[in-house]
């Protein structure tokens, strides 16, 4: 039996740290690796990985380890109240766009309502100066049709204005329910989401050793 030298284990699964991880020695990537039969995920230099250790000394971590300290610093770093704020404010301008198109909406609706009343009016005189007799179905039907196209309106600008009622305002129990929320899918959402929020945060992890650097992707003005 011979053995093969065995590369690094190629892990499809995403990794929170790759891309963003790196070696402070010689500068490459860390990637995850596995030891017995995938019971330890490290992150380890991934020049070390291929060249071996007379290249680069290289890096190695526990991958929970070094995943749960950058959450937990991302966190306390951008959860803070004006991040969260401007979050929430970016919301609430494009609650305005919807605005603006609700207010045309309801201007369209309130003249076509005034018409709808207009017309069922008429009738009403029809009615009354005998023009028109409620014994003829055709003028019931025509007279039904005309009030229920009107109470539609109606009911579309009820619907409007409820609506309306429903706008978002940012308040301090919101800023923190919103920040508690953003912190929780930081360290414990979907991996997909953690690595793009931190992505867009950091630019780099460098590790060295005990020492570990987080340089954001851009500085605080
Ligand atoms: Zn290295």
């Amino acid at each position: 039996m011979w053995a093969r030298k065995t590369a690094p284990r190629k892990v499809n699964s995403p990794v929170l740290l790759t891309g963003l991880a790196t070696c402070a020695k010689c500068g490459s990537g860390l990637i995850l690796r596995t030891g017995k039969s995938g019971r330890y995920r490290y992150y380890t230099c991934s020049t070390q990985a291929r060249k071996g250790k007379s290249v680069c000394k290289g890096q190695s971590l526990p991958m929970a380890e070094l995943d749960d300290l950058i959450s937990n610093v991302a966190t306390e770093a951008i959860i803070n109240r004006e991040h969260c704020e401007g979050v929430l404010l970016e919301l609430a301008e494009r609650n305005d766009a919807r605005d603006f198109e609700a207010r045309r909406r309801s201007n369209e609706l309130a003249r076509e309502k005034s018409d709808a009343d207009s017309a069922v009016a008429r009738l009403y005189r029809m009615v009354e100066t005998g023009m028109a007799d409620l014994d003829d179905p055709e003028f019931v039907a025509r007279f039904k049709r005309v009030k229920d196209e009107r109470d539609i309106i109606a009911a579309k600008l009820d619907r409007l204005a409820v609506l309306k009622s429903e706008r978002i305002s940012v308040t301090p129990d919101q800023l923190n329910e919103f920040a508690e929320f953003l912190s929780a899918r930081i360290t414990t959402g979907p991996m997909t989401f953690r690595k793009s929020y931190l992505r867009a945060f950091i630019d780099e992890v460098r590790v060295d050793g005990d020492r570990i650097e987080i340089i954001p992707r851009f500085e605080a003005a």
